[in-house]
């Protein structure tokens, strides 16, 4: 079977996004890059981790190919697998935590 057009937004490891250079105003600005509003299908490859200045949260974000902008992605626009991920960090932490409880008595 062959699917000739998918309507779900994202599976585990592709998403289907808009560029439209969300939490990076400034860095777009910077270089010059003016989002353009192009609807892409992008894959894990394509999304790497981003920080802001002035901001403690790291994001994941893409750089369109047709315009160079850099957009955010929100938790809901994430592939699958990244939840999945998170998920298993999220049931790790009460672990993490003790620790450090045990280290600063
Ligand atoms: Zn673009």
């Amino acid at each position: 079977m062959k699917v000739i057009k998918n309507n779900a937004k994202r599976d585990m490891y592709t998403t289907q996004v808009k560029c439209t250079g969300r939490g990076n105003d400034y860095i777009n600005e910077l270089l010059e890059k003016k989002p353009c509003g192009s609807i892409l299908r992008i894959n894990t490859n394509n999304i790497r981790p981003i920080v802001h200045i002035g901001d403690i949260n790291s994001y994941w974000a893409f750089t369109c190919p047709c315009c160079g902008a850099t957009t955010d992605l929100q938790d809901d626009e994430l592939p699958l697998v990244y939840s999945q991920t998170k998920k298993k960090v999220a049931k790790k932490q009460p672990e993490f935590q003790n620790d450090e409880d045990e280290i600063e008595r």
